[in-house]
């Protein structure tokens, strides 16, 4: 089969491998239909997950079909249509019993990452009657990828955690695609206001279309003044963080008001400051999380029932012939206006053409 392989910092292919088959009775090995390219994936590339080792298959979001199930799975069988969280959960330790699947001490997130990802025409997933879930007939099943991770993301970690809350005001800092997901799932609870935060007017414009009711460019707004300025000078009660770095972590620690959430989302790669010498008197709360994606099935729901529209944030298609220039365009995602991109596991190619084009396409990543 094709995959796209990760051989080190800067450097992936996609190359010939081995199909998968299975390994445990616990397993199922799935046929993608539809996979895509998250954040994490650049991260990945970039050499800041050093557990990502040379030869190892990327990508932990995907849609596909049932080929074959070990024989303790009971919930799926071969043909069955399926969507792959990105974490993978035994539904039997002590942390998948508290709901918290990301910390299963068999699984967690490990697919593209511990053991081979979706980013290839087939792939085993192992604990598969608690770590897939079925896609109902009729649906829109690219849309579904967004299932996989960035909309149970953007929903538990941001506004579960955060706690939005009927006609109070939320505030996003970071509009990318996962700041995007908790702005659309933030509506759910019908907050007064959704303020939004970012440095790209582009992707301000998009929240603008998702419902942001206002918008702040930091680029060249002061982001702190403009917020008290729109909650009449108390702040935000939720404030939710969809970047990763130190200064947007500081950011929303001037933008919470006294009693308000502040939900980190972002992925942190280095510490950054707490301000305790004001905070210590607001009452607030921090919120930390891994997405357990326990939320996966009520979020089809709202899919299934068209309240909400996740195909709003899929901007790009490419076969899995051409998932370089995926990652090229998703790589310069402000300059290509990228939100999410779908990568489709084309069947029709030709012996041949897989031949011809297993040596192609190294690509490096800036
Ligand atoms: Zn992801
Ligand atoms: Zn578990």
């Amino acid at each position: 089969m094709k995959a796209l392989v990760y051989h080190g910092p800067g450097k992936i292919a996609l190359e010939e491998r081995p199909t998968p088959s299975i390994e445990k009775a616990t397993d199922a090995v799935i046929r993608i239909t539809k996979t895509t390219i998250c954040g994490t994936d650049l991260h990945i590339l970039k050499g800041d997950v050093p557990e990502v080792t040379e030869g190892r298959i990327l990508g932990h979001e995907g849609v596909g079909v049932v080929v074959s199930t070990g024989s303790a799975v009971t919930n799926f069988k071969k043909g069955d249509h399926v969507i792959i969280s990105c974490i993978t959960s035994c539904g039997k330790c002590r942390y998948c019993k508290q709901g918290m699947y990301s910390h299963c001490t068999d699984g967690g997130w490990i697919l593209g990452h511990l053991i081979d990802g979706t980013q290839a025409q087939y792939v085993r997933i192992p604990h598969a009657d608690n770590s897939l879930y079925h896609i109902p007939e009729g649906l829109d099943e690219e849309a579904l990828v967004l299932l996989s991770d960035i909309l149970p993301t953007g929903f538990e970690c941001g506004v579960l955690n955060g706690q939005v809350q009927p006609g109070e005001i939320v505030a996003i800092v970071g509009s990318g695609p996962i700041g995007l997901a908790s702005l659309l799932t933030a509506q759910f609870y019908s907050p007064a206001k959704i303020i939004m935060i970012d440095v790209d007017a582009n992707r301000l414009d998009v929240a603008s279309k998702f419902g942001a009711t206002d918008t702040i460019n930091s680029s060249y707004e002061n982001a702190v003044e403009r917020v008290k300025e729109l909650t009449e000078g108390f702040g935000a009660n939720t404030v939710i963080e969809a970047v990763g770095v130190p200064q947007t972590f500081e950011l929303c620690q001037f933008l919470v008001a006294p009693g308000g959430r502040i939900a980190n989302i972002g992925v942190h790669g280095a510490k950054a400051d707490l301000h305790l010498e004001t905070l210590w008197a607001h009452n607030i709360t921090i919120t930390t999380r891994l997405v357990d994606t326990v939320t996966t099935p009520m979020l089809l729901k709202t899919i299934a029932a068209k309240k909400l529209k996740a195909e709003q944030l899929i901007t790009h298609h490419f076969s899995l012939n051409n998932i370089s220039n995926a990652y090229n365009t998703f790589s310069k995602a402000a300059e290509q206006r990228a939100l999410k991109v779908i990568i489709t596991n084309d069947e029709k190619l030709t012996h041949e053409v897989e031949h011809a084009n297993r040596k192609t396409s190294l690509v490096g990543v800036d």
